[in-house]
């Protein structure tokens, strides 16, 4: 994909610098400087993940992962009575902190699905993920890959009620919170899934491996008969305080790209 004025736009404002292209192996470079804290490694990453892994190409060798679907009515859920249901929650005490919950926002049809963590303030007071800085950064990662939040994906977060101080998750709560994020992807049945940051990688594959070990492979997601792929990445609130790694990051919106066009 040849990227467009606006997609440059984003990616100049995304302080990555270099325009690299994956189309038919080819890297071509916009000619401007390169921006300070982007190697030239870091950039080549990027350049290498548009690529994918060879023995990750859907052909059996992903570890699949599953989320529990809940005991009763919120499998079965339409949107209209999840939506309610998230609404009423007081499955877990996050309940008693909140100003609101925070559903998800995009298209509920979407092809890519990004699954973020937990509310934050500003997210807890205006009921929807990632605004503030975090949700810039993020709406300018999703142009610089041709994307909009409106059109093109359904935004989520693990848990729809904002930990006190923004503290870890609790297993508990978690447990309790899991089966609205399982009905919300099994509703969208997107084509890729995006997860940001450690907790939500961590919470969706089932694992406790490092982010940095999750990141640059490819990992599945069992819904129904078919797996969806799953790229792990940063989240953009840690993107905010390590710009290094807007690179990285980089990288692995490339190679959901790629895993995006090969599943249409
Ligand atoms: S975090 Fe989830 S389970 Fe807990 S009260 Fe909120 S919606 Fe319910």
């Amino acid at each position: 994909m040849t990227m467009d004025e606006n997609q440059q736009r984003a990616w100049r404002a995304l302080g990555l610098g270099p325009v690299w292209d994956s189309r038919a192996g080819q890297v071509q470079r916009e000619e401007q400087a390169s921006p300070p804290g982007l190697s030239s490694s870091e950039r080549s990453a990027g350049a290498d993940r548009a690529v994918l892994p060879a023995d990750q190409d859907g052909s059996g060798s992903v570890a699949v992962a599953e989320l529990t679907a809940g005991q009763g009515e919120v499998s079965a859920m339409g949107w209209a009575a999840l939506e309610s249901s998230v609404a009423g929650c007081q499955a877990c005490s996050l309940s008693q902190g909140r100003t609101q919950t925070v559903f998800g926002v995009g298209n509920r049809n979407a092809d890519w699905m990004f699954i973020g963590e937990a509310p934050g303030a500003e997210e807890d007071a205006r009921g929807e993920p990632f605004v503030g800085q975090a949700g810039r950064l993020l709406d300018n990662m999703f142009a610089a890959i041709g994307l909009s939040r409106s059109k093109d994906v359904f935004i989520a977060n693990v848990l729809k009620c904002r930990p006190p101080h923004n503290r870890d998750p609790l297993p508990a709560e978690v447990g309790s919170c899991e089966p609205f994020l399982a009905r919300q992807i099994a509703l969208v049945d997107p084509r890729i899934i995006v997860v940001m940051g450690r907790f939500a990688a961590q919470t969706l594959l089932r694992t406790d491996a490092s982010i940095s070990s999750l990141r640059g492979r490819v990992h599945g997601f069992a819904l129904g008969e078919r797996t969806v792929p799953v790229v792990v990445t940063y989240h953009p609130a840690y993107l905010l305080r390590t710009p290094s790694d807007k690179g990285k990051s980089w990288s692995d919106l490339c190679l959901a790209r790629a895993l995006a066009a090969q599943a249409s």
